[in-house]
């Protein structure tokens, strides 16, 4: 079993890069992502930890971009070797992006009467700052009674709370991604369109013709009938699959490293190995 999409305390998740390897270890994966949004940072503090733990950990990062107008979430894998320089030049103008996001997210609570600063919301993480932090400052002023009470009022897309960042453009992110090395796929495709295999079609068509090479068909929010959808998707545009937990630690208690949420997930070591020699 291993487990190619997990965040540590880099960008959104509650585990260290030193955490998260020895959970890897203790339930035993065979070989493990770290797929932290806009940051290398995390698959930084793990690599020498992993060498030590005998662990087979990949280079992984999560991207927010557009793709027709709307917020798409890009996986890019590093399977075979490092991202070259240019593309971690390139995650800085992500990272700053995120940051203008954030200054405006904290001025938009505090318009709706939310004592909050941005400077609360990025005392809760390390390089960076997401909307899980800002969810946490609001549970702890007693605005909001859990994690998702926090963006289902607040930072939700839908949400009074939300605002809108400057996201790359999911073609340019698939051929950056490629130009560095690597390989991209599309995060949780279930929160791309639910119900409506014509438009998903032609919309996962419209995606591969920006080149995509893969689709996250095993996740932790896929059921049964969901991975059936991805799979043949997959198999119809010649795609490679890939598949983990979307591991946060206590930012998302119900779900499992390795095993998602209710062991909903498994996902086979043929995974990795098809990525490593496309
Ligand atoms: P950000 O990258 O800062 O915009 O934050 C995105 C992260 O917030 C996602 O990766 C999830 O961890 C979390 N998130 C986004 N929307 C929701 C939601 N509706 N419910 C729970 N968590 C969410
Ligand atoms: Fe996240
Ligand atoms: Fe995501
Ligand atoms: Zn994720």
């Amino acid at each position: 079993m291993i487990d190619l999409h997990s965040h540590t305390t880099e960008s959104d998740g509650t585990f260290t890069p030193a955490e998260l390897i020895a959970e890897a270890k203790r339930i035993g994966l065979e070989a493990l992502a770290i797929t932290d949004h806009d940051t290398l940072a995390g698959y930084e503090g793990a690599r020498d930890l992993a060498v030590q733990a005998g662990l087979d950990l990949v280079c992984g990062i999560e991207l927010s971009t557009k793709f027709r107008g709307r917020s798409v979430h890009l996986l890019g894998y590093f399977p075979n070797r490092e991202p070259a320089p240019e593309f971690r030049e390139w995650l800085g103008i992500m990272q700053k992006s995120r940051y203008d996001r954030n200054v405006r997210m904290a001025e938009r609570l505090r318009s709706l009467g939310v004592d909050i600063t941005f400077a609360e919301a990025q005392a809760k993480g390390r390089s960076l700052t997401g909307r899980p932090h800002f969810a946490r400052v609001l549970l702890e002023k007693g605005y909001v009674s859990s994690m998702q009470q926090a963006f289902d009022e607040y930072l939700d897309e839908s949400a009074k709370g939300y605002v809108e960042r400057q996201e790359a453009d999911f073609a340019e992110s698939v051929e950056r991604i490629r130009a560095a090395g690597g390989i991209s796929s599309v995060a949780h495709p279930i929160r791309l369109l639910k119900n409506d295999d014509e438009r998903l079609n032609e919309m996962i068509g419209g995606m591969r013709d920006c080149g995509l090479p893969a689709l996250e068909a095993y996740h932790s929010d896929h059921s049964p009938a969901d991975v059936a959808r991805y799979e043949k998707f997959a198999a119809h545009y010649g795609m490679a699959r890939t598949g983990g937990s979307d591991f946060h630690g206590a930012n998302k208690p119900n779900i499992q490293l390795g095993t998602g949420a209710n062991n909903n997930l498994h996902v086979p070591l043929t995974i990795l190995t098809n990525l490593r020699g496309l």
